[in-house]
């Protein structure tokens, strides 16, 4: 019988977690939008760091370290265009940092360069 409680018990966290999953996305975007174009790009440039350390720590697969980078490094853009910063030759257009010429990534956020 204590299996029957066992798998009563996974799927209650399988459906807690369905259902919580969308809510906690739903206030980091509300948290997002009710913050400034230049508080959005700081949060967005923090994450693409903690990413990046995670990555490198082994804490995030591949798939989803390449997902929530380009998620992160839009977020850092469209702030940045709302700041009505330009992005320069050479530089990162997420962080703004000078990039390397004909580098796929930047070396000091991880975004990909177009
Ligand atoms: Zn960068």
């Amino acid at each position: 019988m204590a299996a029957v409680y066992v798998f009563g018990g996974i799927m209650a966290i399988l459906i807690a977690a369905v259902i919580f999953a969308p809510l906690l996305e739903g206030r980091w975007r509300e948290g997002m939008d009710g913050a400034s174009a230049a508080g959005r790009k700081e949060a967005a440039l923090a994450a693409l760091r903690e990413l990046e350390f995670e990555y490198q720590t082994d804490k995030v697969s591949e798939e989803d370290y390449a997902t929530l980078r380009n998620r992160y490094a839009r977020e850092a853009l469209a702030a940045r265009d709302e700041l009505g910063e330009t992005v320069q030759q050479g530089s990162c257009p997420a962080c703004g940092a000078a990039t390397k010429e004909g580098a796929g990534f930047c070396s000091s956020c991880g975004g990909a360069l177009a």
